[in-house]
């Protein structure tokens, strides 16, 4: 794999940043205005009429009308003083002119020539007086295209980058936007970040290394590299890189990945490397890389859509530079991205972007801090009540919280309010919902129904014996899906027993029963759940042996859910699907007798989800009227 091969020689970078295609391309286009420009400038070379040294070229001199020569060995050119009558060359027009130019035949008597030319007072010299072109004229002639083409690459590139700069450096500045702790703008901190708590505990540990690099190097520490935040757009990874600059003051460079892939091949590559090379003079600093996945797209996730070659010089390029920081390098690198899914393996390896910091769309609590840090600077009227609009986004990340506090103040300064009132916050909110391109709040129904969807599914996976246990819920839309329940094994598990797997499937049951049981009907909310149930169904009965009427036998081949029977047998497959149906009925029945059992504890979570959107582990178990968990079993506890 080419992102292997690390640290490289020198001349082996080089010739990764030129591309030999454009260089030639660019030296033929060169060449060719060249010739074109030195053909078609007109040469004002006069007219010089080659004259036949003896008679016409004596006689000249022996009559006087020779005013100055010039030789350079055997050629002799000259000007006479009248002008005479010439054919030009053997067989063309005749010219009328007073140059002239002959060539002095080898035998001729030299020192017989110099008394004439003496004696009739010509001028000589040794050099020719003109020759069309100088020798500079000529250089600046041949040097005119390539300087224009130059000059035409240096101005698309600043006009590109939108910035000024010096020619020498405009075509591979890195283009950096580089924030400096002393600068007058604001610095921002882990103050101006909100509601993303676990995120910003992650990165303090790198705050206190960049500020004390010393402390960490005396005990041996290994202080991650390269930081990867991952999270939809919006939730603040931007915010958080220069937060942690801000908190450590130390120098900032940031740039967005999808402007390494431009026109130019080898350009990304050696940005990359200049950006590099301008924070590690800087360091300790911090290097932020937005939109990662721009260039670190798996090489094996699909074809890419062109700008191929670029983005895998600049991944390699970014990957030498990784690799190649010294343990007293004190640069930090984060990178950001919405899908980290899609990177490339080796930017994640260790010593790469081994640490990752996942940031989600917030909670209303979270949502409630992040409207307090936007209206820091708002004056607010007595009527607005920040928590009822916290409650009122659900789905909403801190860029649109934040519009909808801008949107409100623009609102209330047009119509003239001196402090902005809880109306118009609600307009902005309801105009940033009606512009918004995706869907950025949940309906009140979608709520509702997302909370009872999970609640069904942690009362299931609490009160089924042998389930694992829920350790969150969430209704905070995420990705796809409208919520989520986390349940996580207490232990490493190897082997399943059948009571484990039924509970399994009795948890992914429970969200569609509890919409059933509430509403009456079921939604589309549930399609990951049915997927699950089917695929752990199925394996029970077809792989693992566990269905009375197939016995321990391998009935299924095939992949996913396009099974089908070993034996290829319609009776089998038969057999087969009446057991899966079986599983999944009997597991229906008993998830559906008891929700109603404990329509209480539904309501009850449901209820708590709605107003908090996330609980925690002990949260879901008060709601639902149960005892704090247990310690977990799989820590050995000593017993008196
Ligand atoms: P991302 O990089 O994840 O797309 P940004 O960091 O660019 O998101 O966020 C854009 C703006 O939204 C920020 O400048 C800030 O004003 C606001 N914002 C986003 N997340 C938060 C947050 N957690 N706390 C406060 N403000 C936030
Ligand atoms: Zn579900």
């Amino acid at each position: 794999m080419p992102g292997d091969s690390g640290t490289s020689g020198d001349d082996q970078r080089r010739r990764r940043d030129v591309s030999w295609p454009v260089l030639l391309a660019l030296v033929a286009v060169m060449v060719s205005l060249n010739v074109l420009v030195v053909a078609l400038v007109p040469n004002d070379r006069p007219v010089r009429a080659r004259i036949p040294y003896s008679p016409l070229f004596l006689d000249q001199v022996r009559a006087g009308n020779v005013a100055s020569i010039s030789s350079q060995g055997e050629t002799v050119q000259g000007q006479l003083k009248r002008e005479i009558t010439v054919p030009k060359a053997a067989g063309e027009a005749k010219v009328t002119t007073q140059l002239f130019s002959t060539e002095v035949p080898t035998f001729a008597n030299d020192t017989e020539l110099a008394d004439l030319l003496e004696r009739q007072q010509v001028e000589v010299n040794a050099k020719p007086p003109d020759t069309g072109r100088s020798f500079l004229e000529t250089v600046l002639l041949s040097l005119l295209p390539a300087l224009l083409l130059l000059g035409v690459i240096v101005f698309v590139l600043r006009r590109m980058s939108g910035a000024g700069g010096t020619a020498a450096s405009a075509f591979a500045r890195s283009r950096a936007r580089r924030v400096d702790p002393a600068a007058d703008a604001p610095r921002i901190t882990f103050a101006d970040v909100a509601g993303i708590d676990e995120a910003e505990e992650e990165l303090e540990q790198i705050v206190d290394f960049l500020r004390d690099p010393d402390k960490y190097r005396r005990l041996g520490a290994r202080i991650p590299r390269g930081v990867l935040l991952t999270g939809p757009p919006g939730t603040g990874k931007t915010l958080l890189a220069r937060a942690l600059a801000g908190e450590a003051q130390v120098p900032f460079f940031s740039i967005s990945a999808s402007e390494f892939v431009e026109l130019y091949v080898g350009v990304g590559a050696s940005r990359v490397r200049n950006l590099f090379t301008d924070a590690k003079k800087a360091a300790p600093a911090i290097v932020f890389v937005d939109e990662l996945d721009a260039i670190g797209r798996s090489r094996t996730a699909g074809p890419a859509t062109g700008g191929h070659d670029e983005r895998e010089q600049t991944l390699n390029q970014l990957l030498t530079e990784l690799d190649g920081f010294d343990a007293s390098t004190d640069v930090i690198v984060l990178g950001a991205t919405n899908r980290p899914e899609i990177l490339d393996a080796a930017l994640l390896r260790p010593g790469r972007f081994d640490r990752r910091v996942p940031l989600q769309a917030p909670d209303t609590a979270g949502r409630r801090q992040i409207l307090d840090v936007h209206v820091r600077s708002v004056p607010l009227a007595a009527d607005v009540d920040l928590d009822r609009l916290a409650a009122a986004t659900t789905g909403m990340v801190g860029a649109d919280l934040a519009n909808v506090i801008n949107e409100g103040a623009l609102l209330a300064a047009r119509r003239g309010h001196p402090q902005v009132e809880m109306g118009d916050l609600e307009e902005a909110l309801e105009k940033l919902i009606l512009g918004a391109e995706r869907r950025i709040v949940l309906s009140p129904e979608d709520r509702r129904r997302s909370a009872y969807h999970e609640a069904g599914h942690a009362i299931a996976g609490l009160l089924t014996p042998g389930a694992d246990p829920v350790r969150k819920v969430s209704i905070v839309p995420h990705g796809e899906s409208l919520g989520a329940t986390l349940s996580v094994p207490q232990a490493d598990r190897f082997s399943y027993d059948r009571g484990y797997l039924e509970a399994k499937i009795r948890v992914a049951l429970g969200g569609r029963v509890a919409e059933e049981l509430v509403f009456d009907e079921v939604s589309t909310g549930a399609q990951a759940d049915i997927k699950q149930v089917t695929e752990v169904a199925r394996d029970m009965v077809g792989a693992w042996g566990m269905s009375d009427r197939i016995g321990p036998i391998l009935v299924l081949a095939g992949n996913d859910l396009s099974w089908h029977p070993v034996d290829g047998s319609p009776d089998t497959a038969r057999v087969v699907d009446e057991e899966i149906h079986r599983i999944v009925e009997d597991a229906l029945d008993a998830v559906r007798a008891l929700l109603r059992d404990n329509r209480a504890r539904l309501d009850a979570v449901a209820a708590a989800l709605l107003e908090h959107e996330t609980l925690e582990e002990d949260a879901i178990r008060a709601a639902a009227g149960l005892p704090p968990a247990p310690p977990p079993a799989g820590v050995a506890t000593i017993a008196g």
